[in-house]
């Protein structure tokens, strides 16, 4: 899971470019095979997702040539208010951006609407705001796999409220949904809803990642 990619970077949530070359080298190197979601079954051993949330322009002024040199592919989850209203002082792609990047590397998903997290908002909400995510990429003609990113990767802990949630996902056709967690996640999976993402921060050195790759995390015990 990464968001932003520039030059130069002391954020964690922000990989710099050299940092992110570096990876990509080492995953080129070591034979992963990068894949989609739309590509999840059957999955061979190796298999990774890169994924790229919020929509931000580092990832299209960045991304294309570094995925292509690497011969790689990209998971971009697009939360639709973001790109409509613009978040923080960032800048953020824009609809036309999202539309012309090359289908060949980039996958679009959804990251909700509004970016609100899961666990303080109702059912009816989320139910509305993942249909305009749906709505708002269909009217602009942008391609998208029924996979979700929950915004901060949160939703309801109590299993009652949960399963109300994962049944409105369903509902939607949404086929996968990604959380955070140091895990590897093994496909055919019997939690679908809570595939886990790996955080790759913006200072992790390469053996870090290296670590996190095969892992998931850097903690053994
Ligand atoms: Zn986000």
């Amino acid at each position: 899971m990464y968001h932003q990619v520039e030059r130069e970077t002391d954020e964690d949530l922000t990989v710099s470019l050299e940092n992110l070359e570096k990876q990509f080298q080492y995953l080129r190197k070591k034979n992963y095979k990068s894949k989609f979601f739309s590509e999840l079954n059957p999955l061979g051993k190796k298999s990774i997702i890169l994924t790229f949330d919020d929509g931000y322009k580092n990832n299209f002024n960045f991304l294309p040539s570094l995925l292509e040199k690497y011969d790689l592919k990209a998971t971009i989850f697009i939360p639709t208010k973001f790109i409509q209203e613009g978040y923080k002082n960032y800048m953020m792609m824009n609809f036309e951006d999202i539309r012309n990047l090359d289908k060949n590397y980039f996958e679009i998903a959804l990251h909700s609407h509004d970016h609100q997290n899961f666990r303080n908002i109702s059912v009816d909400f989320i139910e509305n705001d993942l249909q305009t995510n749906m709505q708002i990429l269909d009217n602009e003609n942008i391609g998208y796999s029924k996979v979700l990113a929950y915004p901060y990767g949160k939703f309801p802990k109590k299993r009652a409220e949960k399963m109300k949630v994962f049944s409105v996902l369903e509902k939607l056709g949404i086929e996968f949904a990604v959380r955070i967690g140091n895990k590897v996640n093994y496909i055919p999976t019997q939690k679908p809803f809570e595939l886990c993402r790996i955080d790759i921060k913006g200072k992790d050195s390469l053996i870090k990642f290296k670590l996190k790759l095969i892992f998931g995390r850097l903690k053994l015990f």
